[in-house]
């Protein structure tokens, strides 16, 4: 899996801690400059991931490719172009991308290639140029379909821009279609999301991902928090909305995949069930995160460091797992999606001991209804979701 970090945003949405800046076209070119000459410094991560090849310097490397030819590049089941704001990319730029990433890596036929765009950015032209780039799925920024909400958050779109960029994604051909929605926003009544709810849920999309509001440190939303000039829902609010949520997702046909994510039968988003099922991804672009099961690497979150970066590779920091991070990660992620998490798969990977002590912390939240047990496997329950981070504390390991 092959994830490509975009940091540029026309402007800043006041509740956003993900890295992306304002750039000009200039420093825009630099980046994407110094993003392919990092997707090619990288190319043999995932092949070191999926054990094909031992972990080697750059340099040995070079000695290695030369003996193996250059045939030999890692198979991508799925690229996903997040940001910021993909859809900022001039169309040269994506072409350029495109080409960089066919020349170092192999796309599966069968391969997700999703890209995050912004409503007011979906033109005609732009989703013609993505489906002649291979691009299979969009994950529309829809955020709320309340004007004064959007206003109030300086998302750029309003509600209709939103809606008429589903249709036009739509009629060009892209109809594997994600948006997402916030709840718990300041301001924002249970009868406002329920409105999202059913607005979002009445158009042609196959995915939805909704997520309570986090004020994260340092935003502008979290200042304004402080100063008194907005109000945070409370936690009263916050849970009657993700109820609603549940019910009109259900009621929609919806499936529940992931605690704040749905979709209609046959469309997870299977980009991030590989984050959820551990499988490793590779991310490019500054403050992009990478796995290769046995470390986690984020790029530093620096535009101009990263454009400087020459050598082999761009600035970083890597954070080997331990084994005790790796049982945990494993509990986290399995127990957030409907699959749940298997035992049985546990005690394979980690040990019979492991799987023991699990199950043992398990058991209040058995027979509280917070988990239910089907086989070897457990999968939070309904009133489990509304707790979903208590109870997969309890079932980390210290
Ligand atoms: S468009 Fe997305 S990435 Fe950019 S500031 Fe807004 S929320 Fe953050």
């Amino acid at each position: 899996m092959l994830y490509l970090h975009i940091p540029f945003c026309q402007s800043r949405c006041i509740y956003c801690d993900f890295y992306s800046t304002t750039g000009t076209a200039a420093l825009r070119r630099d980046f994407v400059r110094q993003l392919c000459r990092e997707l090619e410094w990288r190319k043999d991560y995932l092949l070191q991931a999926s054990g094909e090849i031992p972990a080697l310097s750059p340099d040995d490397w070079r000695g290695v490719r030369q003996q193996r030819g250059t045939g030999h590049t890692a198979c991508l089941s799925s690229v996903y172009w997040g940001g910021g704001t993909p859809s900022q990319l001039h169309e040269s730029e994506i072409e350029t991308l495109l080409e960089v990433i066919h020349r170092h890596y192999t796309l599966l036929p069968e391969a997700e290639v999703t890209f995050e765009a912004n409503p007011d950015d979906i033109t005609p032209e732009l989703v013609s140029l993505l489906r002649s780039c291979g691009v299979n799925r969009v994950s529309l920024g829809v955020q709320s379909f309340s004007d004064t909400l959007l206003q109030m958050l300086h998302r750029r779109h309003s509600a209709a821009r939103a809606i008429q960029a589903v249709e036009t994604l739509q009629t060009g051909g892209i109809d594997n279609i994600s948006i997402d929605l916030i709840y718990g926003l300041p301001g924002q009544t249970l009868e406002s999301f329920r409105s999202d709810c059913r607005q979002a849920l009445s158009l042609p999309v196959t995915h939805l991902s909704s997520y309570a509001l986090s004020v994260e440190p340092h935003t502008p939303l979290s200042r304004m928090i402080d100063r008194g000039q907005l109000q945070p829902a409370d936690e009263e609010l916050f849970l009657a909305q993700y109820e609603v949520l549940l019910d009109a997702t259900a009621a929609a046909g919806f499936e529940h995949y992931e605690i704040s994510n749905f979709c209609r039968p046959g469309f997870r988003a299977r980009h991030n069930s590989g984050y959820w099922q551990g499988v490793p991804y590779l991310g490019v672009g500054p403050g992009a995160h990478s796995f290769d099961l046995v470390s986690r690497r984020v790029n530093s979150p620096d535009l101009h460091g990263y454009i400087q970066a020459a050598g082999s590779d761009v600035p970083h920091e890597t954070e080997q797992l331990t084994r005790r991070d790796r049982i945990n990660e494993f509990t986290f992620t399995s127990l957030r999606t409907s699959d749940g998490l298997d035992l049985a798969l546990m005690e394979q990977q980690f040990g019979l001991s492991v799987r023991q002590t699990v199950a043992r912390c398990a058991l209040p939240h058995l027979r509280a209804q917070r988990l239910v047990q089907c086989g070897t496997v457990l999968r939070l329950t309904r009133s489990g979701l509304f707790v979903s981070d208590s109870v997969m504390s309890d079932l980390m390991l210290d």
